[in-house]
């Protein structure tokens, strides 16, 4: 009878819910007892029974649709020190845990994925020590672990879709729906600034469903000039032709091709002094985060927990280490060195000024 644990790590997501649902009844289900690590790594650098928990399949019930994450989520600061990941790997087999399933952003699963490079050092050094019995070091020779995306951002390559992103879409487009009726009324502009801190997904998607005026992204930058006389030619156009509402995305990590950044008030700046319109900012904040889980997530965290769970019981030493996916409406597996390697190449890019490259490694399509 396997062990096998779920965690949930890094920002919190709407579907995190589902997807521990999901992973501990189909672990029960194929006869494997079910335990859930609280807090993230916290909890694993914390160990005992108070933080890597055994569940039952009632310890869910009524997670499908609830927003945020039941077993909590944390910035853990030890667990990217060595000292920290070591504690992690000794209280993972003092609880007896064969297989460690990690939802969590980008952050999270480059943690899980050095984790997993490190763990026969780190096995070496708990039975050096005598940390860990001879009998155990055979045993948890290799970390089974294997990663699900839980982000609201959308800001993991490899996968189309990552759980919490339409929920958070969902709610930005609300969100916009009611700044909308209010900007109507006065014939006002908004200014909103929504999350995305290397990825635009977000406010490009928002600027689509609710056909904002113009959007700014860190993927497509222009010089300061270019976006300021381009907005203001669009927004000009648009109320010439009795328009009365202007409104503006603004991606959290919004920049200039010389990689200043460009702040909601830089553009309620120029929409108010250029175009003298009665602006107003909006920065949603924490409201794109909660609340319940849209369909779609819960459908895609459901599947993609039963999918990481399969993952595990067939996984052996030789194969990499899983990541779940969605392409092309399909769960699949992917290699979590790789997609961890190829979500940080984009943020390289980024930084490289090589906007072209990073568009390609965002997989994502692009229309002019
Ligand atoms: P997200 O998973 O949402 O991107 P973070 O980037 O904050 O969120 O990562 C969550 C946690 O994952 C961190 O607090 C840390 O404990 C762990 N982590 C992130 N990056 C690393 C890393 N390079 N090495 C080890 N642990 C990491």
């Amino acid at each position: 009878e396997k062990a096998i644990a779920v965690m949930t790590s890094g920002g919190d997501a709407p579907g995190m819910n589902a997807n521990v649902r999901a992973i501990v009844r189909t672990a029960i289900a194929k006869g494997c007892r079910a335990y859930v690590v609280m807090e993230g790594y916290e909890g694993l650098v914390r160990g005992g029974p108070e933080y890597i928990k055994q569940f039952s399949w009632e310890d869910v019930r009524g997670w499908s649709s609830e927003g945020g994450t039941n077993i909590g989520t944390a910035r853990c600061k030890e667990f990217r020190e060595r000292a920290g990941r070591l504690l992690g790997a000794l209280h993972l087999i003092e609880a007896g845990v064969d297989a460690l399933i990690v939802c969590g952003g980008d952050g999270s699963l480059t943690g899980a994925d050095l984790f997993r490079s490190e763990w026969p050092s780190l096995l070496q050094e708990l039975k050096e020590t005598s940390k860990i019995t001879s009998e155990q070091y055979t045993r948890y020779k290799h970390l089974n672990i294997c990663g699900t995306v839980g982000s609201i951002d959308n800001d993991m390559s490899t996968t189309d879709a990552t759980i919490g992103a339409y929920s958070s879409l969902d709610r930005i487009c609300r969100a916009i729906d009611y700044i909308e009726a209010t900007a109507n009324s006065h014939s006002r502009a908004f200014v909103v600034e929504v999350m995305g801190r290397n990825c635009g997904w977000l406010a490009l998607m928002a600027g689509i469903a609710t056909s904002a005026d113009y959007i700014l992204i860190p993927e497509k930058p222009a010089s300061s000039r270019e976006w300021e006389e381009q907005m203001c030619d669009i927004v000009t156009k648009h109320r010439s032709r009795g328009k009365r509402t202007t409104i503006v995305i603004v991606a959290e990590g919004a920049i200039a091709n010389d990689l200043t950044p460009i702040s909601p008030n830089d553009v309620h700046k120029v929409l108010s002094q250029r175009l003298k319109l009665d602006t107003r900012v909006t920065t949603l904040g924490h409201v794109q985060r909660g609340g319940t889980a849209v369909a779609f997530d819960r459908i895609l965290a459901t599947l993609q927990g039963v999918e990481a769970v399969n993952a595990v019981l067939e996984s052996n030493p030789d194969t990499p280490s899983p990541l779940i996916a969605i392409n092309e409406n399909k769960i699949t597996r992917k290699s979590l060195v790789e997609s961890v390697r190829q979500t940080k190449s984009v943020a390289d890019a980024i930084q490289a000024q090589d906007f072209k490259k990073a568009m390609e490694l965002r997989d994502t399509e692009f229309v002019e």
